[in-house]
């Protein structure tokens, strides 16, 4: 089943994502909305006796949009066990889940290097309540609930054991949310992810321990990193590592014991008398496989193959659709390779300063088409480029109307850059000879020297050029 386990380091992920639906899975709630705690509840997300789960079909259809997008079977019937336990979160004792057929079977998700990792199962199941503590969760008396989230939609996707490292499931996770967003089926800001991990090293025989509830990519890859350095310290010293379940405190950086290890057979599954099973049949299938838009991975492959992008810049231009769709949008008048360098480099740039993403620009392709166009046909300098691009995180203008106001159109009036040149060699006579005498980082200065008696209105390029056959 497994051809990993002769890799040093093992991991496999569990992975519960909340699906972007309006109401809860098996009632009427809204499943965003209000945070004040218990006001988005019904006797049904309260587990009262005698109140009847109803499926939201929505869920069901965002849920198999993902099975059918990476690939896994999608099973033929929709079958809800019971999971028994008594905790809290949970008032009715047991929770509404997929056990015995999950919704989708199998299925691969690509790592950014091509690697592929399998995937096992995706099921439905529901969201328990959360739980808050006046203190740690140690030194607390009492703890308080709030139902809001309970019987909210989940998928929950869980891989085979076959990243090796903490990156690659940084990585994964990464390949995930993209896959996720594309499909439209999870909200990126409002939603909840997180992750269960396996995790065992070849020290140790491969003993498995799993650490619960880790929530965002530098979580995982910190909890990782810290359970494998504890696995890897026991085993060095000849100590025993027990199977057991940890948990992930990142305040400490380091993971704890919540339990030795209990079996899927301790929950005492049973099918759910209360929800129909449903028949799933060819008819919705191909209704949905046609919603299934190109994903960043195939796009990434087309953008290299049809607009020779460099494949850094193709891969950032794909993984965030929101990046994608504006991307494609202005290449439709902008050269390709151009557009995706200025956005990589700049946009983004720009944006990771002011701890911004593509959603909160305030300017559309409008303004970036002439803006990218005044680059491509070398009106503007670089440098007056970049300026606009950090004036437009601010308000939309026009770029074109910008230029003319300001008068930085650039100096392409070969004329006035010579006068420009003659008056900088007359004054660096020293870096003169040393560039003569093959030193090129003379050469740098002097365009520099240009540069800043334009004010960053003349093309670097242009000046270059001017300099050295004026020296010659
Ligand atoms: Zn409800």
């Amino acid at each position: 089943m497994n051809n990993n386990f002769t890799a040093e380091i093992v991991i496999g992920l569990e992975i519960h994502v909340q699906l972007n639906t309006k109401t809860k899975l098996f009632c009427g709630c809204p499943s965003q909305g209000s945070s004040e705690p218990n006001t988005r509840c019904c006797p049904i997300c309260l587990g009262h006796p005698g109140s009847r789960p109803v499926l939201n079909k929505e869920a069901l259809q965002l849920a198999a949009k993902f099975c059918l997008a990476v690939h896994s079977n999608l099973a033929s019937q929709l079958i809800f066990s019971r999971k028994s336990y008594f905790y809290p979160d949970m008032s009715k004792n047991f929770q509404i889940t997929q056990f015995e057929e999950p919704l989708g079977a199998g299925g691969k998700i690509f790592l950014k290097s091509g690697k592929e990792i399998g995937l096992i199962r995706a099921h439905l199941e529901e969201d328990p309540a959360s739980l808050s503590y006046p203190l740690s969760m140690k030194q607390s008396s009492y703890c308080l609930i709030d139902y809001n989230r309970s019987g909210n939609p989940l998928i929950e996707i869980v891989t085979r054991p076959e990243l090796a490292s903490p990156e690659e499931a940084r990585d994964f996770l990464n390949q995930l949310i993209s896959i996720l967003t594309y499909l439209k089926i999870f909200d990126v800001n409002n939603g909840i992810i997180k992750a269960d991990a396996n995790i065992s090293i070849r020290e140790s025989g491969y003993i498995r321990v799993e650490i619960k509830n880790i929530t965002g990519f530098k979580e995982l890859e910190a909890a990782l990193i810290s359970e494998i350095a504890r696995q890897k310290q026991l085993a060095s010293e000849g100590k025993k590592i027990q199977q057991e379940t940890r948990g992930w405190d990142s305040n400490t950086n380091t993971t704890h014991l919540m339990r030795t290890k209990e079996t899927e057979a301790d929950y005492g599954y049973i099918i759910e008398p209360d929800l129909p099973i449903i028949d799933i049949d060819t008819e919705f299938k191909e209704k949905l496989q046609l919603e299934i838009p190109e994903l960043a991975q195939e796009k990434i492959k087309r953008y290299i193959r049809t607009y020779q992008l460099d494949p850094v810049d193709a891969e950032v231009m794909a993984m965030e659709l929101e990046l994608a769709e504006l991307f494609e949008k202005v290449i439709a008048q902008v050269k390709p390779q151009l557009a995706a360098k200025w956005m990589r480099k700049e946009l983004l740039r720009v944006l990771n300063y002011n701890k911004k993403s593509i959603r909160d620009l305030k300017f559309n392709e409008l303004e970036l088409i002439e803006l990218l166009t005044l680059i491509e046909h070398h009106k503007i300098s670089d440098t007056t480029a970049q300026k606009i691009i950090e004036e437009l995180m601010v308000k939309a203008f026009s770029p074109k109307e910008y230029v003319a106001k300001n008068k930085l159109e650039q100096i392409s009036d070969d004329s006035e850059l010579r006068q420009f040149c003659r008056k900088i060699i007359s004054e660096n006579k020293t870096a003169v000879e040393d560039y003569k005498s093959g030193n090129d980082k003379s050469l740098n200065f002097l365009v520099g020297q240009v540069m800043k008696l334009s004010k960053g209105k003349a093309s670097p390029q242009m000046v270059s050029e001017l300099m050295k056959e004026i020296i010659k």
